[in-house]
């Protein structure tokens, strides 16, 4: 009779693998470690980026990294996985030779939206694609990206035509060894390991084959997978609020006071516990829309995760931090990480931005039964 054996838990085999790895491993290095696992082809659903995610497999991988690794680590494995694949698994040639490698963890593959103009107005980007005969012409930079540093290839989004119409915009693979194309390191202090910086792109010349997903179709493709890079979004910031109250309920039960420790005050335990609650909301809110999204990508249901998380994780980690007293302010501790986890009110779009998606859907979303 043969024995079947059932494929190892991705929590267990991805803390297996952080064993091995130094404390704390940069993005691209963390990257290349879990590629060559065949970790990250299991956020997949089927292991197939063109499936869709597999939201337990990816909550799953986000909560081990989140314990593990920097946070800015983390999120150098988290954009191009949640978007970055996605977006290249519409498209075939160049693009899927280049997503195999990505999986296999050959490649470290950047995604450059945001550029000099605003970027929450993402129409008015200025980066500038022209096309000839045998081939086109990138042009313009890109500020605030994740791996710019790090990577081996950047997905650019540029125009090929003035206007904020939707179907001027492109995708582009771009290979960072190409003549024009240079990075520098972002001027912070944060974020470590994520390789964030700004690229370059000074006429940079590559053949049609590096256009991904179609000419004209750059902003509805990234429209359909910014959901996914939301609810990424959100089941991480369960798990970095869930970590982070764990280790204060450990420090309060620690820190002596009078005769006792910090843990037995009834006010501290309430602060405490309103910001349990609101983790406790997010968590359920995720449970609840999960499936919305990774299965027909609802963008208000979106929206509504990316709103949560942002503001979940603002509260929770201030009110961590803030029960910490100055121990909090230690190398590492919860004020560096509230400070850096600010970002998930600003990367992917902003608190603002996505409040407004929800404003847009609510007659949706409260629609009444029967109606
Ligand atoms: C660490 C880090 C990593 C990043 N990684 C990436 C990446 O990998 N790829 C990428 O493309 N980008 C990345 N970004 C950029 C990020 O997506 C942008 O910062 C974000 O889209 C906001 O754009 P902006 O910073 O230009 O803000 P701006 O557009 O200048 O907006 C500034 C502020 O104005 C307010 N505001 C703007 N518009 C509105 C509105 N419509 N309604 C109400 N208020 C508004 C908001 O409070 C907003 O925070 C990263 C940023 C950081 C900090």
């Amino acid at each position: 009779m043969s024995t079947l054996t059932l494929p190892e838990p991705v929590d267990t085999h991805a803390r297996r693998l952080l064993d091995t790895l130094p404390s704390s491993p940069g993005g691209a290095e963390l990257w290349r470690a879990l590629g060559a696992e065949n970790l990250l082809s299991r956020v997949y659903r089927d292991h197939d980026p063109r499936h869709g995610i597999d939201p337990a497999a990816l909550g799953a991988l986000l909560s081990e990294l989140d314990r593990r690794c920097s946070l800015g680590s983390t999120l150098a494995v988290t954009v191009p996985l949640a978007t970055c694949l996605p977006l290249m698994a519409s498209s075939t040639g160049l693009a899927s030779s280049v997503l195999e490698a990505a999986l296999g963890g050959r490649c470290v593959v950047a995604l450059a939206a945001t550029d000099e103009s605003a970027g929450c107005d993402l129409a008015s980007l200025g980066t500038e694609i022209t096309f000839d005969d045998d081939g086109l012409y990138l042009h313009g930079t890109k500020r605030w990206i994740t791996n710019a540093t790090t990577c081996d290839a950047a997905l650019v989004l540029a125009r090929h035509r003035p206007g904020p119409h939707f179907t001027n915009f492109t995708w582009v693979l771009v290979p960072t060894d190409a003549p024009g194309v240079s990075a520098e390191p972002a001027d912070t202090q944060l974020f470590e390991g994520s390789g964030t910086g700004h690229l370059t792109f000074d006429r940079v010349r590559v053949g049609h084959d590096h256009v991904v997903g179609g000419k004209g179709r750059g902003m509805s493709a990234f429209a359909a997978h910014i959901a996914t890079e939301r609810l990424a979004g959100a089941l991480w910031a369960v798990a970095l609020c869930e970590r982070t109250l764990r280790d204060t309920a450990r420090h309060l039960r620690e820190r002596r006071r009078g005769d006792g420790t910090l843990w037995q005050h009834e006010g501290i335990r309430q602060r405490y516990a309103s910001a349990l609650l609101r983790a406790r909301q997010h968590r359920a809110l995720t449970e609840n829309l999960t499936q919305a999204v990774a299965a027909r990508r609802d963008s208000a249901a979106a929206a509504t995760l990316k709103a949560s998380a942002a503001l979940t994780v603002e509260e929770v980690l201030d009110v961590c931090a803030h029960l910490e007293g100055a121990h909090g302010f230690r190398t590492g501790g919860p004020q560096a990480l509230r400070a850096q986890a600010a970002l998930f009110g600003i990367g992917g779009g902003t608190t603002e931005v996505v409040l407004s998606i929800m404003a847009d859907a609510a007659p949706e979303t409260l629609a009444e039964p029967g109606s």
